[in-house]
């Protein structure tokens, strides 16, 4: 299966791909995890990412295009992948077509997660990841453990710098004006399916799951 979960941010994209990735044992790419350990290793790329991320810009296309080409090289791709938050451009869009040419691929289905403005700014204000295992939770919707420690694992939880409310409101700005387009894009290639993204985790799971079934 090769899929691509399109959606604003706070839609819920990386949870129902690390949901998929049980599901399906196919790998999670995701581009903003990706940058994220760019940044934390304090690489030459991650460097150049940190400006753009902290003020919820995008990334320049030719340094996502080139972590996400090398990506799916690797082995684990060969099965199937699970692209979430990648592409978020058209011109990734069209990168993304090319890279699978060469290695003789093609994209299985892209699905679309549609979450109201209002609930995504609420999910991503209240969105906490521990900083030790990466388990997510929400103050709100999943609240972590009674100390406010990882229920998992007891690690320390981050507050995204990004995932504050100025830089909120960037990152949705960006989303329709850069990423919205590729809705459009997909449905003409038809590809796309579009999901109530407000509905609870395991139902948008499902339809997700009767959908690439049907595939
Ligand atoms: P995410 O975790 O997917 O919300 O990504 C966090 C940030 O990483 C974004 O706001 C961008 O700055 C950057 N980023 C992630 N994926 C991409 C992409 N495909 N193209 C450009 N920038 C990206």
């Amino acid at each position: 299966m090769k899929l691509v979960l399109l959606g604003p941010p706070g839609a819920g994209k990386g949870t129902q791909a690390a949901m998929l990735v049980e599901k399906l044992g196919i790998p999670q790419i995701s581009t903003g995890d990706m940058l994220r350990a760019a940044v934390k290793a304090q690489s030459p790329m991650g460097m150049k990412a940190k400006e753009c991320m902290d003020s919820g810009a995008l990334v320049p296309d030719e340094v996502v295009v080139g972590i996400v080409r090398e990506r799916l090289q690797e082995n684990d791709c060969q099965a199937g992948f699970i692209l979430d938050g990648f592409p978020r451009t058209v011109p990734q869009a069209d990168a993304l077509k090319d890279v699978l040419a060469e290695l003789g691929k093609d994209l299985d289905s892209v699905v679309s997660l549609e979450v109201d403005t209002d609930a995504l700014v609420e999910r991503l204000t209240g969105r906490r990841t521990c900083g030790a295992c990466g388990k997510g939770f929400h103050l709100k919707f999943d609240p972590p453990g009674v100390d406010g420690k990882c229920r998992a694992c007891g690690g320390e939880l981050v507050h995204r710098d990004d995932d504050k409310e100025v830089t909120i409101r960037n990152r949705m700005d960006v989303y329709h004006q850069q990423t919205a387009p590729l809705e459009d894009y997909y449905r003409k290639e038809g590809l796309l399916q579009a999901i109530d993204g407000m509905q609870e985790i395991f139902a948008v799971q499902q339809q997700i799951v009767s959908i690439l079934q049907a595939v």
